[in-house]
């Protein structure tokens, strides 16, 4: 007779188990006790913390409550009241269906719970230790639901050992706390840690929410986004580029009201601003998706943020370019071609309805560029054709644009009237289209002054070219006649050489002799007076720990097309209109690489404003 060696597991030890895959820290415990409330239908959640959650965690709600019967049931495990049948997994609205959360927090801490039902005179009092109830009894109290846990993983010490500092733990706690504010606009929140408020959040609309999340001075920032197919909808915010942060924080997917993480779908985003704010800072965004349950795979672990979406390329694509629509809409370039920026790349048989015509929140008869005869689309009057269809999509301007320019000063003499004078040129000449002054191009249009920074301009097309070649070939060296001498330190010296392919690549090429580096090439793009300030800068970058070791080379073409536009000028009107051109030819024309604006335009109105 063989004995059997398995055995069931006694149940509070496999609700331990159980515990250690759903509760790993006190942030857990928050995310499930504040879904179960909105499940409950609850209009108000209170969460108060004492010590990041190791002390006290308290849920108060105002929902369904629970019948005395259920109050005891719930900390069973696989207690659920929202799974009924298998078929109901698949059409899952609510936040939890396992019936696990509560009996395994109930395993790890002392739980306390006050419940009753709005039907009902009283309530029910559950006190529950190890899995055992120590209390149940019949109470006053208000409709809904009290959860306290205390002494969270009191009997797995390893746990609790484990937990990191306070402000760690209560980070976490945060974070859970706004992923689910996020995702229920419609629902009062409030957060407390240790007496102190730091979150009352209104009811209201999903714009409003964002914002109070976002934290001050947020909602002017916010560009909305939306997009309807027949796979995806999308709506929600983006931060506006010069709002990027240098810290990663503020950016949340939701799928189907339920946070996820996807580092796929965040690259699409990333992509969209890109050129727009800096390598160092992350675009904020707050993105709702809704698609059919059935086309998702919740991950059934409940920890778990990662979900897998059937046409994930898809919904890539159409981030991407919506993202880039709702940026480009609203103005975030100074200046730009609407109809371009509306193009999608998405097959139309996706979309739900005939693409319409973009609404353009901004002054339509804004392009600077336009002029009467090319609205119909043909310009001729031969100009480039990298400005009819790369950057504005319009013809340059012509002649005509300055009569009309100074036609509207004459009508309203509450325009400014723009001279040599009040701006103040040095240098000024009046040739064609363009005046020019040593660090700016201004080009007239019908609504104002457009503005370009040469110098910005002028380090945008170098890095575009340069970064292009860099990829496949060293950068064009210029030998010196005799070699530059440079002092570095030790630390310079061993960062350099242990560079030394990259910046080969680079066009320099040197030879150390103790602590001098001997220059004896050096990229051709860079002017000689350059070059001593260029090595630093990059020897800064190199040192430089934030930078990402796959991005050194992007942040080394950066650095050397910076410094070597430092000095850019234009002086002659033929110049403007080359450099804006090739501006124009550049995929990411409207920002430098540091993420800074190259055009502005000074509306007439604001320029009246002075006077
Ligand atoms: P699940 O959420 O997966 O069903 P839980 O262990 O989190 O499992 O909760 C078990 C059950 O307890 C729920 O299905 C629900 O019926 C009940 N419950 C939990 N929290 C609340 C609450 N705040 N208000 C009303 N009922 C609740
Ligand atoms: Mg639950």
């Amino acid at each position: 007779m063989s004995m059997s060696i398995i055995q069931l597991l006694p149940e509070h030890i496999a609700n331990q188990i159980a515990a250690g895959e759903v509760i790993q820290r006190p942030a857990s415990v928050v995310k499930e006790l504040m879904e179960n409330s909105i499940d409950a239908g609850a209009e108000f959640v209170q969460l108060h913390i004492k010590d990041a959650g190791k002390t006290l965690i308290q849920v108060v709600d105002d929902g369904d409550g629970m019948t005395p019967e259920d109050a005891v049931k719930c900390f069973q495990r696989h207690a659920t009241s929202k799974l009924k049948s298998a078929d109901d997994l698949f059409r899952l609205q609510t936040k939890g269906f396992r019936g696990e959360a509560l009996a395994s927090i109930a395993s790890i801490a002392h739980v306390s719970m006050r419940t009753r039902k709005g039907d009902s005179e009283t309530g029910t009092h559950i006190e529950v230790e190890g899995n055992t109830i120590k209390t149940n009894e019949q109470i006053v109290c208000s409709k809904g639901t009290i959860f306290e846990v205390k002494n969270l993983f009191y009997n797995v010490p390893a746990r609790r050992n484990f937990l990191k500092s306070e402000s760690i733990e209560f980070g976490h706690i945060r974070d859970e706390f706004e992923r689910v504010a996020l995702a229920h606009p419609d629902i009062k929140f409030s957060l407390h840690h240790n007496g102190q408020e730091i979150y009352q959040l209104q009811s209201g609309v999903l714009r409003m929410r964002v914002a109070s999340i976002f934290g001050r001075n947020s909602n002017e920032r916010l560009v909305p986004i939306e997009e309807e197919t027949n796979i995806v909808s999308i709506k929600g915010f983006l931060g506006k580029p010069d709002a990027a942060k240098k810290t990663r924080g503020e950016q949340f997917f939701f799928v189907n009201n339920r946070f996820f993480k996807d580092s796929y779908f965040h690259h699409a985003i990333v992509k969209a601003f890109d050129g727009m704010i800096s390598e160092k800072h992350y675009p904020s965004y707050c993105i709702y998706l809704d698609v059919d349950p059935a086309k998702i795979d919740v991950n059934i672990h409940p920890t778990k943020t990662e979900i897998k979406f059937e046409e994930d390329r898809f919904i890539y694509s159409i981030l991407l370019s919506s993202v880039r629509q709702a940026l480009g809409k609203h103005n975030i370039f100074p200046t730009l071609d609407f109809e371009a920026e509306t193009t999608f790349d998405i097959p139309s048989s996706f979309r739900k309805t005939e693409p319409v015509e973009p609404q353009i929140t901004v002054d339509p008869s804004f392009n600077p560029f336009q002029t009467q005869k090319s609205s119909g689309g043909s310009t001729g009057n031969g100009f480039s054709k990298a400005l009819k269809n790369e950057g504005f999509g319009q013809a340059m301007p012509s002649p005509a644009d300055w009569e009309q320019f100074y036609h509207i000063e004459e009508e309203s003499t509450d325009q400014a009237v723009i001279s040599n004078q009040t701006i103040g040129f040095q240098e000024e000449q009046n040739v064609g289209n363009y005046m020019v002054h040593d660090r700016y191009v201004f080009s007239p249009t019908k609504s104002g002054l457009l503005v370009i920074d040469v110098k910005r301009a002028k380090w945008r097309i170098l890095y575009t070219e340069l970064i292009g070649k860099f990829i496949h070939q060293a950068l064009e060296s210029q030998q010196m006649l005799f070699p530059i001498e440079k002092e570095l330190t030790k630390t310079e010296m061993d960062l350099w050489l242990s560079h030394e392919k990259l910046l080969n690549q680079l066009g320099f090429q040197c030879e150390c002799q103790q602590e001098t580096l001997l220059i004896h090439g050096a990229p051709v793009v860079l002017p000689e007076n350059s070059i001593d300030t260029c090595i630093d800068s990059l020897l800064a970058d190199l040192q430089d720990r934030d930078i990402d070791q796959g991005d050194v080379a992007h942040h080394l073409v950066r650095r050397l097309t910076q410094n070597a536009s430092k000095d850019a000028v234009v002086r002659r009107p033929e110049e403007a209109q080359a450099l804006i051109e090739t501006l124009f030819q550049c995929e990411d024309h409207a920002l430098a690489p540091n993420g800074k604006k190259i055009m502005h335009t000074l509306l007439l109105t604001d320029i009246a404003s002075n006077f």
